[in-house]
């Protein structure tokens, strides 16, 4: 089986090839948490699941998805808010993860914070200081960009044409305007730790790096991330990384999802032009949206609309309406393994409409076919593909009665309600929170408050 993934830096689709197959390292860009994630957030989130339950047939994988908690966006949340830092950080993450677990997203093996990893940042710091690539003035550490002559080959950006094509005004603390923070003062109202250059603050780019050190190692086998983040993220990540440790390679491939679109124009919280996941879910399931991302190979712009998810919904519709009624025995199940035209497009760079489109083969044939064991066989094909797709996994009966509001549905969630109440009763705090999880799992939100446990469906 032969995996092939388009590499940013080398512009080609290559055979993917692990240093070591007992652990392939992937490392995605996480949320900066400090807003509600947009469709747009969860496209890089969805399609690089994906590649992890590809990457888990076949290797071992050990996958980190980082949450950034500290950022100047974060802080002037919290100015407009008026709610503490920590308070913004701990909503925001928590929301996060019941969206992606709403959609399917199964948590990374690490999910390390950039606030609990300071001391690794000033260690490589102190590190490209001592060799040379930074420079400390008025509080501010920066990396010296003309220090390494590889800068821009991942975005494939010239700096001596940059530096004849900018007329950036520079800030008084930088020698040129393309050096980048490492680390920043802050003032007592900000975030800030002691460090050698005063209390400050890291930089963004510079967080990636040292977590990536912490847990994954200096070389990592995929980089993976939106299209936006390949200029100046992860270019900077690279700078530091390689500097930072004797000019091995940081990362052996380079992957990126292009943008989702609203109206041609790119969703962004800063535009304004953003539809919340947890907005979404409150009319369609965490399949359908699923689904609807996976429609678009996750190189292409993907434009959003409401057609987009009737068009998911119809999908799912077709291929449990060829489901309903047929046992599969996990028996069956664990015998079946992912049809061939199936795993071939995934294997070739993700191509998820290819894949999405074999399954209709398959349910196509599923319907013409009378013969009961041909019908299971082919069901459990459907079935086995969809676990890797993140799919079908819902019960094609229940799927046609609304599953979300149905009677049925309200009725497993207030048992697990009472179960998770009586395991705290008990003091059985693992229990308890093992139900818990399966509660999240099924996208429902449940509060405690002074009258007893209050639930939703959706994130809050
Ligand atoms: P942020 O929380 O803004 O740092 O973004 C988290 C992730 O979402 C990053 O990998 C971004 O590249 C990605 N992202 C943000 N907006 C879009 C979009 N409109 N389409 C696709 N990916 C996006
Ligand atoms: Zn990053």
């Amino acid at each position: 089986m032969k995996l092939t993934l388009h590499d940013t830096m080398s512009g080609k689709k290559l055979e993917f090839q692990p240093l070591n197959a007992e652990k392939v390292t992937m490392y995605l860009c996480g949320p900066t948490v400090y807003n509600y994630a947009h469709i747009g957030n969860a496209r890089p989130a969805v399609v690089f699941d994906l590649l992890a339950r590809l990457l888990r047939q076949q290797y071992k994988l050990l996958f980190v998805r980082n949450i950034t908690d500290v950022d100047d966006k974060i802080n002037a949340a919290a100015i407009e808010s008026g709610q503490s830092i920590g308070e913004i950080t701990k909503k925001f993450i928590k929301a996060y993860n019941i969206d992606m677990a709403a959609l399917g997203v199964g948590a990374p093996d690490i999910e390390p914070k950039a606030t609990e990893h300071i001391a690794e940042m000033i260690l490589m710091i102190r590190d490209l200081l001592k060799k040379g690539y930074a420079y400390e003035q008025d509080g501010h550490v920066l990396f010296e960009v003309s220090t390494y002559e590889d800068y821009g080959l991942l975005s494939k950006r010239n700096l001596t044409e940059m530096k004849l094509g900018s007329r950036i005004e520079i800030a008084s603390y930088k020698k040129s305007a393309h050096d980048f923070v490492l680390w920043k003062p802050s003032t007592p109202d900000f975030p800030g730790w002691d460090s050698p250059w005063g209390r400050g603050r890291p930089g963004w780019h510079l967080e990636c790096s040292a977590m990536i050190e912490k847990h994954l190692g200096d070389t990592i086998d995929i980089h993976a991330g939106g299209q936006d983040l390949v200029f100046p993220h992860h270019e900077n990540e690279i700078a530091q990384s390689t500097c930072a440790h004797q000019g091995k390679v940081f990362s052996r491939y380079w992957l990126h999802n292009g943008f989702l679109s609203i109206d041609n124009t790119k969703m962004s919280k800063s535009l304004g032009n953003v539809s919340l996941v947890r907005d979404l879910l409150k009319d369609y399931s965490g399949e359908v949206i699923r689904l609807a991302l996976l429609t678009a190979h996750y190189r292409q712009p993907l434009e959003w609309s409401e057609e987009t998810l009737i068009g998911a919904k119809k999908m799912l519709d077709r291929i449990y309406g060829s489901l309903r009624d047929i046992e599969v025995s996990t028996k069956k199940l664990n015998a079946t393994k992912v049809p061939s035209p199936v795993m071939s497009a995934l294997l070739n760079d993700l191509n998820t409409p290819m894949a999405i489109s074999e399954v209709f083969n398959l349910a196509k044939e599923l319907n013409k076919t009378t013969d009961q064991n041909q019908k299971e066989a082919i069901a459990a094909e459907i079935l086995i593909a969809g676990r890797i797709l993140g799919l079908f996994e819902s019960d094609a009966n229940e799927w046609f009665q609304n599953k979300n509001t149905s009677i049925q549905f309200k009725q497993e969630i207030e048992s697990l309600i009472v179960q998770r109440d009586l395991a705290r009763s008990n003091k059985d705090f693992i229990k308890a929170d093992q139900i818990r999880d399966k509660l999240f799992a099924k996208g429902v939100t449940i509060e405690d408050t002074p009258s007893g446990v209050r639930w939703h469906y959706g994130s809050n």
